[in-house]
């Protein structure tokens, strides 16, 4: 096959072939394809690359004489080929799980050719799904270069959120998608907000002697501390304590706060959460509901999301509630030391000091 194509590597003929098969090289189907894609620059250029079989994987290399070892450069015992990249390696598909786990439907393929076929089918009626598999891939590989030159990579929650932050800025800046088709909630632990976003997690407690608290915690995208508060109360309803706690929030938004693209707000209070969403659903994104549409900070921000959190993944925002039920309180990151040590622990716990890519 070689002789034929000098200078082409059989992994790159194969992932020809398979590209010839589902797009017609000829008319330049799959370079048409990837501009309808509207990707990112870089990542286009990336699979534009991938096009003209010219991504180095390591059997790339192999079959170039300037690498002895074809295996994935992840640790997967398994040639590193187009294949593995795109469809196979464990690395990639731990980048899908983590999304998928947020709610967000990836599919993962059986081949290159599956892949390819698919993602054109899908590209024809939900774009927004083939963006975040292409930038998964772009973001996959980039942290597999970082092992290859010695560096520590990413977790896949990290890559993941870092996916969604640039295809939910390219492709739907509105409210309603972001909030109901993307980024459900973690199961497992507190997870930090896309790059450049902020999250605020609330929660309200009430005793049975009508005794309440409404608390909350402002984060970033490193889970760095932003500010907490708690507030002492009286009431009755615990629904309704939980819409307060949310409401409060916008008596602690400063305006320099402004400067995050996004806000998520979560509550593990699945009733007020499906309220919210329900009515920015129903208004395509426009608080008409007045509950909300008072609580101004929802307008001060490009971006607002309300999504449910599991209790385990909102731990700060919970003893924030529980405080609240013996004081007032009001912490920001110049009075952070003066923190109750339990809460302190808590935030470091949940701390995630990873770079994020540009
Ligand atoms: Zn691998």
């Amino acid at each position: 096959m070689q002789k034929f194509y000098p200078g082409r590597t059989v992994s790159g003929l194969a992932f020809e072939q398979v590209l010839r098969r589902r797009f017609s090289l000829i008319d330049d189907d799959y370079y048409s394809w990837l501009n309808k894609l509207k990707l990112r620059k870089k990542v286009e250029m990336f699979w534009w690359r991938l096009g003209n079989s010219s991504i180095p994987t390591n059997l790339y290399l192999k079959n170039r004489k300037l690498l002895d070892n074809d295996s994935c450069a992840r640790g997967c015992v398994l040639v590193e080929n187009y294949e593995h990249i795109i469809v196979q390696c464990k690395y990639f598909i731990e980048i899908i799980n983590q999304l998928v786990g947020w709610g967000i439907s990836i599919p993962i393929f059986h081949s290159l050719d599956h892949c390819l076929k698919e993602l054109k089918k899908i590209s024809a009626n939900n774009l927004g799904t083939v963006q975040i598999y292409c930038t998964i891939f772009f973001f996959s590989w980039k942290n597999r270069n970082e092992i290859k030159h010695g560096k520590t990579t990413l977790p896949s929650y990290v890559v993941a959120s870092n996916v969604l932050s640039v295809t939910i800025n390219k492709t739907s800046p509105s409210l309603s998608n972001w909030s109901t088709n993307l980024l459900r909630q973690s199961h497992v632990s507190w997870c930090p907000p896309p790059k450049e976003g902020m999250k605020i997690n609330i929660d309200a407690s009430l005793t049975t002697s009508g005794l309440a608290g409404i608390g909350g915690v402002f984060r970033d995208c490193n889970g760095r501390f932003i500010l907490a508060f708690w507030e002492k109360m009286m009431h009755w309803d615990i629904a309704q304590l939980e819409m307060g706690a949310i409401l409060s929030v916008k008596d602690y938004v400063k305006s320099w706060m402004r400067d995050y693209k996004g806000v998520i707000v979560e509550s593990d209070n699945i009733n007020v959460i499906n309220y919210i969403q329900n009515s920015l659903e129903q208004n395509k994104g426009i608080m008409k509901f007045n509950l909300v549409r008072d609580s101004l900070f929802v307008n001060d921000f490009n971006k607002v999301v309300f999504l449910h959190a599991y209790r385990k993944c909102n731990k700060v925002a919970n003893l924030c509630a529980t405080m609240a039920l013996e004081n007032s309180f009001y912490f920001d990151s110049f009075s952070f030391d003066d923190i109750p040590p339990l809460m302190a622990s808590l935030i470091k716990e949940e701390y995630h000091p990873f770079d994020v890519y540009n």
